[in-house]
């Protein structure tokens, strides 16, 4: 736990979120602010800040984290149409909360952005 990360608080349940799975290495909450019909967070429960910090010793969670969404995907009925899996990482990536957390996206068509 890193203290004053947001994600490490929800881990906690000292924040509150609509958590949708967990198990011993991950948990999954809705996003409090979708930016798609179904948009879901999957993080780990151990803190990793971002990509760049994550190592070997992390490559079965970030699979985990990817099987977990899959599942999450096939709860939520959008599995079939499709979804997006997005890690941001680091400012030009986007990444506003440095705790690892892989999105889970879907519920419409989602375009291609273009930056
Ligand atoms: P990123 O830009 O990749 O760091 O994404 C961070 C995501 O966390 C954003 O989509 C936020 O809406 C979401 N978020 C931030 N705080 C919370 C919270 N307390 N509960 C649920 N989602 C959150």
């Amino acid at each position: 736990m890193s203290e004053d990360c947001i994600f490490c608080k929800i881990i906690a349940k000292e924040i509150p979120a609509e958590r949708l799975y967990s198990d011993e290495r991950v948990i999954a909450f809705r996003d409090n602010a979708p930016a798609a019909p179904v948009h879901i967070l999957i993080i780990p429960n151990k803190h990793i800040a971002s990509m760049r910090e994550a190592n070997v010793e992390d490559e079965a969670l970030l699979g985990h984290m990817q099987l977990v969404a899959q599942k999450l995907a096939i709860e939520e009925g959008i599995d079939k149409k499709g979804y997006r899996l997005v890690i941001n990482v680091g400012d030009d990536g986007g990444q506003v909360v440095y705790h690892l957390h892989l999105h889970l996206m879907g519920g419409k068509p989602l375009r291609v952005q273009k930056y």
